[in-house]
């Protein structure tokens, strides 16, 4: 009877060991197909500055020592970190706007409205706290030079929809959101984690629908532009990696602090920057903007639509793609070419979402680049 038993533990273990080996060869090979992302052939363009928007450190719920965020941030190559403590401000978080090294830390504050949580980025430190009425906190903030954005407005506590009150931005994809809703489709690649952290982080994101349908909704009549969001309250490392900002400048960054945290604020307040995962493959040089006789149409613009505007594209050389225009959140055109021009015949709102065809570990249906709108609004309106 014993013996019965001890072999049939034996074989339980072997079983075991078995299906180990093969969790083990399966996570080696994952490494080796999808470890390496493609690699970046852009030039660096002086003009184009990197960052991350939206990350709490101990000056509220997030783990991290400011300094040592920045310093990962730094090693990482990006050019500015935005950290959002919560807080009606939060005056200690404000206080770490500085220059640290070669990055620009700004901070704003994640602001508990009585519709959601709302981001205030931008802003002269108030001399009295932001109301806890949503719209009555943007007008404040407004006021005090800065601008909004509706953060994760379908999790965590969702955004209860109200009149619009010229809320500037609205997150799209959002890097907490994702951990909580998608957490069980990274589970089986976490071991991941320890040596090829981008691949779990990639797993978790799935293409962001209700955020696209509502902020398309919205974009018909006002001007609000999409944020991808890291969110991160700890696992700064990896998370920095992740969504990048990508800011379109008029002339490179100044020395100069306040002047560069000044630029770095315009071009966010007015949609001069796109999105992208980055952790799926660096996003240099994408560009989208617009041309008529009038002149230039940046991204984030609003402009009349005369016969002779084109609306350009151009997506990253560095990794194979697939792209569409839409206008009004339909799309009006599908293309893999890398430049491309169209001429848009009806007034609307034109955005861009980019779609890697790389091997990679992003879902094919996730935007890689998600670019901010151009406005042809009638006269009237
Ligand atoms: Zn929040
Ligand atoms: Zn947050």
């Amino acid at each position: 009877m014993t013996e019965v038993r001890a072999s049939g533990r034996r074989r339980f273990l072997r079983i075991l060991l078995l299906l180990l080996a093969a969790y083990g060869l399966w996570l080696v090979f994952q490494w080796l197909r999808y470890g390496q992302p493609p690699r970046g052939g852009e030039k660096a363009d002086p003009l184009e500055v990197v960052g991350v928007y939206h990350i709490h450190t101990r000056h509220s719920d997030g783990a991290g020592e400011p300094e040592t965020i920045a310093r990962k941030a730094a090693r990482q190559g990006l050019d500015f970190v935005i950290f959002t403590d919560h807080g009606n401000p939060n005056p200690a978080a404000l206080s770490l706007r500085k220059r640290q090294g070669s990055l620009l830390v700004l901070a704003g504050s994640e602001i508990s409205v009585n519709r959601g949580h709302l981001v205030a980025l931008g802003f002269e430190v108030p001399p009295q706290p932001f109301s806890s009425q949503a719209e009555e906190a943007a007008l404040q903030v407004s006021r005090s030079g800065g601008f909004t954005v509706i953060a994760h407005p379908y999790s965590k506590v969702r955004w209860s929809w109200g009149e619009h009150a010229g809320y500037r931005g609205i997150e799209i994809l959002s890097g907490d959101t994702m951990l909580r809703s998608n957490w069980a489709r990274a589970l089986p690649s976490l071991p991941l984690l320890l040596f090829a952290h981008r691949l779990p982080l990639l797993r978790l994101l799935a293409y962001p629908e209700r955020n696209l349908r509502r902020w398309d909704e919205l974009c018909r009549s006002h001007t609000v532009y999409a944020f991808f969001s890291c969110d991160a309250h700890l696992l700064y490392g990896p998370l920095l990696s992740l969504l990048h900002l990508h800011v379109l400048l008029p002339r490179p960054l100044p020395e100069d602090y306040p002047e560069a945290r000044t630029m770095i604020n315009t071009a966010l307040r007015e949609g001069r920057f796109y999105n992208c995962v980055a952790a799926a493959a660096p996003g240099h040089g994408f560009r989208f903007w617009g041309e008529s006789g009038q002149g230039r149409i940046a991204m984030g613009g609003t402009a009349e639509l005369t016969p002779d505007t084109l609306l350009h594209i151009r997506v990253p050389e560095s990794a194979a793609s697939q792209w569409r225009l839409l206008r009004d959140g339909e799309p009006v055109l599908n293309s893999e070419q890398k430049t491309q021009a169209y001429l848009p015949l009806q007034t609307g709102v034109f955005r861009v979402e980019v779609f890697l065809r790389e091997r990679t570990y992003l879902s094919p249906d996730c935007p890689w680049i998600l670019s901010n709108p151009i406005f042809f609004r009638n006269k009237t309106t």
